[in-house]
């Protein structure tokens, strides 16, 4: 069962999509989209922070005021105005995960040279990967409850402001989604995990052997070219970009995507049709896995696999998006 892609013109300095924009207009612009992007995740952060640290403050001062009073009545009081907080928290949280997320996609997609505001199925796939966002806000408050931060909040709170960064790679990649267009997983210069180097094509191939056995991609070290280029289509059907959740570094990846030209020669291998997993999968709790569940079809085998055609609700809207939902099989 192949998948024909419908062929997509390149954006051109000029063309419709970059609102008639020549090359250096768009390189300024692109800069400025880049700048936007870093003041929007410093937002995030700042606005996660800040939310969680008030809430964890009201949360101790509540538990104390409960302890100190035997009335009933004064009990069941404190009881609401916690539970309200809690309510008020969760829905700031959102707000503040919602803007950015759009925001982060918008940029994206400017950096990439596209101008055109994101389209329904845009919004939609936006609003999915949002929501995956909101159950790991759910979570931290959760801890919060129970005292059970294992890092400190700042630095947690930090890590979910960083993974809007995840929308602006997105937008990036839906840009230009044209055959032609090829882009380079580039690691900087910090410590990566084996997923990044993976893709990047700078794990060691030692290293690579010891999840031949356990490996569910079919990609080989740095994808067909072994340098770490995708053609923009490839990588968008792998579903994998700088940040995403599903690296074993997720939210602390210091990768970046570049646009390149196609690299010359054959590519060494053929292409892999279904999501990359990362090479050590992350069990999640249970309770939270259920919660994300409602937003799947089908399930995503416990070992990090997935069955031939069987996608996350998430990774389906992105083939949408990401093929003008003009996907034909045969
Ligand atoms: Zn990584
Ligand atoms: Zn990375």
């Amino acid at each position: 069962m192949a998948v024909v892609l419908t062929l997509r013109k390149a954006i051109s300095p000029g063309a419709p999509a970059t609102g008639g924009r020549n090359s250096v207009e768009l390189g300024t612009e692109a800069e400025r989209a880049r700048r936007h992007a870093r003041w929007t995740r410093a937002d995030l952060i700042d606005q996660m922070t800040g939310l969680m640290r008030g809430y964890e403050l009201s949360w101790l001062y509540g538990r104390a005021q409960l302890e100190a009073t035997a009335q009933p009545a004064a009990q069941r009081e404190i009881r609401a105005q916690l539970k309200r907080l809690r309510q008020e928290t969760e829905r700031a949280a959102q707000a503040a995960i919602r803007q950015a997320y759009q925001a982060q996609f918008g940029y994206g997609k400017r950096a990439g040279w596209n101008w055109r505001d994101l389209d329904e199925a845009e919004d939609k796939f936006v609003r999915r990967l949002r929501q995956e966002e909101y159950v790991f806000a759910t979570r931290f408050l959760d801890d919060i409850e129970r005292g059970r931060l294992v890092m400190p909040l700042e630095e947690r709170a930090k890590l979910y402001g960083q993974a809007g960064d995840e929308a602006f790679w997105w937008g990036f990649l839906y840009a230009d989604q044209s055959a032609d267009q090829y882009v380079r997983w580039v690691t900087s210069e910090a410590e990566h995990c084996p997923d990044c180097l993976y893709l990047s094509g700078e794990l060691p191939p030692k290293e690579m052997e010891k999840y031949a056995n356990a490996n569910p991609n079919s990609l080989p070290l740095g994808g067909r070219w072994g340098t770490g280029v995708y053609s923009a289509q490839e990588l968008a059907t792998l579903a994998i970009v700088p940040q995403s959740g599903e690296l074993l570094c997720t939210t602390n990846c210091q990768c970046h995507l570049e646009r390149v030209t196609r690299p010359p020669g054959k590519p060494g291998a053929r292409l892999q049709r279904k999501p990359f997993r990362s090479l050590a999968p992350k069990p999640v709790q249970p309770k939270y896995e259920e919660k994300r569940s409602r937003v799947r079809t089908k399930r995503v085998k416990r070992d990090g696999t997935i069955q031939k055609g069987v996608l996350s609700v998430l990774e389906q809207d992105l083939l949408r998006v990401l093929h003008g939902g003009e996907r034909r099989e045969r």
